[in-house]
């Protein structure tokens, strides 16, 4: 007997019929003798839609108050979820986050897991019940609803395969596995059995939604071994864990984010401290930056670049426009870019990669505006209505 994950994806819930087909796959598990415990996103579109409803009503709304609205998608399904096990005849409860014993931070929109009180979970795990446990969301200190930021149910899983030592973590979405690039976009993308943390880390960083980004950061903190499957189609999907096996493969997949812009501040004094007071004053507001681009300097000035979320754009711009210190310069955003990057730890031993990934880009005539690399990535900033021919150009340059 085994304790087993599983999580569904909102597609994979997304009417009564693939709700039912879901209650199947558990019960299926249940009746092989092992415990499940269920992790499920709300249906289909709900998040969106409840997003779209705040901002008809008041853009502005606070954090606290969209974290009661959106938790509501979570709390549909795991109750019908549930029904639909009851009539399959299977003992079953469904549990809310703060049921469950998810304890987190006060971030709203974005709370981070500090613990998971897992007694009641445990309570109804030895009375031989299927646990289903609403994703993406918790409960601070304050008793408030927190979420866990988009795509965060796949946190809330892998949390969970952790707190109770789980032997599988299965994440069921709409796809049969991780892909060498979305296979949603690039028809002939090949599913990988296999990928490490980090591989899996960069490319869920760097734009595949497969799985989030902070889920896979804590399956490789308590060394949790996921497997990425369909909740559709019958078949073996793709492990997550340490150390993949190895295939010839110089990158393990291609991929895009759109959530990018540039910001720009042009014709700064080229003297000392000006890139730390630029930086240090984006940093105290929690604004992350990624990609920085520094000119030579020229007549005295210098010009610097870097990119962030589109959701803090704003907010930058403003910030270092009203520096002072950094008077006579200009600060411009352009959120009409896109980033696309490589993957794999197998470029770390081959020379290459980085000319095989500009070679395709320019036989596509698409031009390359910034570069940024670490060990296993590369990635560029090339105009948005290109992303997509450039995600292909790049994936027929490396995987045929
Ligand atoms: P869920 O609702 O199950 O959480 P998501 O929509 O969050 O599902 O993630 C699954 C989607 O991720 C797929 O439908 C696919 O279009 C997209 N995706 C992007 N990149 C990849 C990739 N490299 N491999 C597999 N799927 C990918
Ligand atoms: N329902 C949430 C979202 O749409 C969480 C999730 O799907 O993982 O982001
Ligand atoms: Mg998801």
């Amino acid at each position: 007997m085994a304790l087993i994950i599983q999580k569904f994806g909102g597609s994979s819930v997304a009417n009564a019929e693939r709700v039912m087909n879901v209650a199947r796959t558990i019960t299926d598990t249940y009746k092989e003798g092992n415990d499940v415990v269920v992790v499920v996103s709300a249906q289909g579109d709900t998040t969106d839609d409840l997003i779209e409803k705040a901002m008809e009503i008041n853009p502005r709304g606070s954090k606290r108050e969209m974290d009661m609205l959106l938790t509501a998608g979570e709390q549909i399904s795991i109750a019908l979820l549930a029904m639909a096990i009851e009539k399959i005849g299977c003992p079953v409860v469904s549990l809310l986050g703060w049921q469950a014993g998810f304890h987190t931070n006060t971030a709203h929109g974005a709370a981070r897991i500090e613990e998971i009180k897992a007694d009641r979970l445990l309570k109804e795990i030895d009375k031989h019940k299927i646990v289903i446990v609403a994703g993406f969301q918790g409960i601070h200190k304050g008793d408030d609803l927190t979420t866990l930021g988009r795509g965060g149910s796949d946190t809330s899983a892998v949390a969970l395969a952790a707190a109770l030592h789980a032997d599988l973590c299965q994440i069921y979405t709409d796809v049969t596995g991780v892909f060498t690039a979305d296979p949603r976009k690039v028809p002939n993308a090949k599913k990988l059995t296999d990928i490490t943390y980090d591989e899996m880390l960069e490319l869920a960083t760097l734009g595949a939604q497969v799985l989030n980004n902070r889920s896979v950061e804590l399956a490789k903190k308590y060394n949790v071994e996921i497997e990425v499957l369909s909740s559709m189609v019958k078949e073996p999907g793709t492990i997550v864990r340490e150390v993949a096996k190895m295939e010839k493969m110089l990158i393990r997949g291609v991929t895009k984010d759109m959530d990018v812009a540039r910001i720009s501040v042009v014709g700064m004094q080229d003297v000392p401290g000006n890139a730390f007071k630029l930086f240090s004053s984006l940093a105290a507001k929690g604004i992350n930056i990624d990609v920085i681009l520094q000119s030579v300097g020229r007549d005295g000035t210098k010009d610097i670049s870097f990119t962030c979320a589109k959701s803090n754009a704003e907010q930058a711009t403003e910030l270092l426009e009203n520096i002072f210190g950094l008077e006579g310069a200009t600060v411009s955003c352009d959120t009409s870019i896109a980033k696309v990057s490589v993957v794999g730890a197998g470029m770390q031993s081959h020379a290459g990669t980085a000319s095989k990934m500009f070679g395709a880009l320019y036989e596509a005539g698409i031009n390359i505006s910034m570069i940024s690399t670490s060990e296993i990535t590369i990635s560029v900033l090339i105009e948005k209505e290109m992303a997509d021919k450039a995600v292909a150009a790049v994936h027929k340059a490396f995987f045929g």
